[in-house]
């Protein structure tokens, strides 16, 4: 269970390049005061969350479709060329920014080729006491970047396990919002960053079978913490075709400026900079 506080959690002791960063994207949101209510997001036997960044680099070393034991979601993953090496570049990246800045992370798959699947990175992400989890993809369209929230009601739905028809539904609302309201803050800093508008919205997996349908990634769904899902859309390739070096500085810089805000605005990080 998280604490909760009355402070300002914009207004801590903050190191002077978390103000800064946390100043300008805190504009963008302005109910910071919303992960109050943030009810049992943490798996760790009650304890509080840490200052723990759980990063996901899109994609599995190998083919894998199983149900989730835990759900019965089906979870397929599979290799996805360029984006699997540029997704794990980028986290690396990541996670040395946010190292400066004093932020811990838990980096849920550790090489290209590592074989993990969507429960066992948000079992990993539980157990380091992550505040909230972060996958890292890139796709195609340069106007595809996006940050996908946890909704309450968001769902999954197709053929389980034992052939019956199975709809999979997101239902905390406290880490729904608290979800949002870290979209919010990530989404801001990466547009600006990034030079151009990341929206916050749903995904689509309308006729993307044997990917059930629905609205909300498999890994957002079974978390059960904070999640958000970035896509970073590429002008010239992105997904499979990989991104430019420049593409992948842009994308290292929003997520990293947006992860600190995301952190300076969160119980389980007071204190850090200070
Ligand atoms: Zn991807």
């Amino acid at each position: 269970m998280q604490s909760s506080s009355s402070g300002d959690h914009a207004r801590r002791a903050l190191s002077a390049a978390l103000v800064a960063v946390a100043g300008v994207a805190a504009g963008t949101v302005a109910t910071a005061q919303a992960q109050s209510s943030l009810p049992g997001s943490s798996v760790t036997g009650g304890a509080a969350p840490r200052c723990v960044v759980a990063l996901d680099p899109g994609h599995n070393g190998e083919d894998t479709d199983e149900f989730d034991p835990v759900t019965g979601v089906r979870m397929i993953d599979y290799p996805n060329g360029g984006e699997d090496a540029d997704a794990l570049e980028i986290t690396r990246a990541v996670e040395s920014r946010l190292a400066l800045a004093g932020i811990g992370t838990e980096v849920v798959k550790t090489s290209v080729d590592e074989d993990v699947t969507y429960r066992e990175r948000v079992d990993r992400a539980s157990g380091a006491g992550a505040f909230m989890g972060v996958s890292v993809h890139t796709t195609p369209g340069a106007d595809q970047s996006a940050v996908f929230p946890q909704r309450q009601g968001a769902y999954r739905a197709g053929t389980d396990g034992a052939g019956g028809h199975r709809t999979v539904s997101f239902d905390n609302p406290g880490v729904a919002a608290e979800s949002q309201r870290l979209s919010g803050v990530v989404a801001g800093a990466r547009s600006m960053l990034e030079g151009g508008e990341v929206p916050v919205r749903d995904n689509s997996f309308a006729g993307r079978d044997p990917l059930w349908e629905g609205n909300i990634p498999v890994i957002s769904l079974i978390a059960d913490m904070p999640w958000i899902y970035n896509e970073f859309g590429s002008a010239t390739g992105g997904g499979a075709e990989g991104l430019t070096g420049a593409e992948k500085a842009r994308y290292i810089n929003g997520l990293s400026a947006g992860l600190v805000a995301a952190a300076a605005t969160s119980p389980a990080c007071t204190g850090v900079g200070s």
